[in-house]
C-alpha cells in the first residue's frame, strides 16, 4: 500500500515564473497575485507531469507531502 500524497505550493517561495504551469497545466494556476496554487491532485496518470513541475520550479517552491488526513490521490 502506498501512503496517498499530494502537491503543495509554498507561497513564501514562488516567484510566479509560471513553469510548472507549463509542465502540468491541469494541475496549477497562476492567482491574482502571480503565486501558483495547485488547484487539482495529480491523477495516476498525471504523476509524471507532476514530477516535472517539481524539477522545473527553480525556487523549489513545489514539495510533495504525505497527505496528513490520509486521504487517497484521486
Ligand atoms: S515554477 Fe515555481 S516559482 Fe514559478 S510559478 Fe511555479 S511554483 Fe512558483
Amino acid at each position: 500500500m502506498t501512503t496517498p500524497r499530494r502537491l503543495r505550493v509554498d507561497r513564501r517561495l514562488c516567484e510566479g515564473h509560471a513553469l510548472c504551469l507549463q509542465s502540468a497545466p491541469e494541475i496549477f494556476i497562476l492567482s491574482d497575485d502571480d503565486v501558483a496554487e495547485c488547484v487539482a491532485q495529480p491523477s495516476n496518470d498525471q504523476w509524471d507531469q507532476a514530477a516535472a513541475a517539481i524539477d522545473a520550479c527553480p525556487r523549489g517552491a513545489i514539495a510533495l507531502v504525505e497527505d496528513l488526513k490520509g486521504q487517497p490521490v484521486r
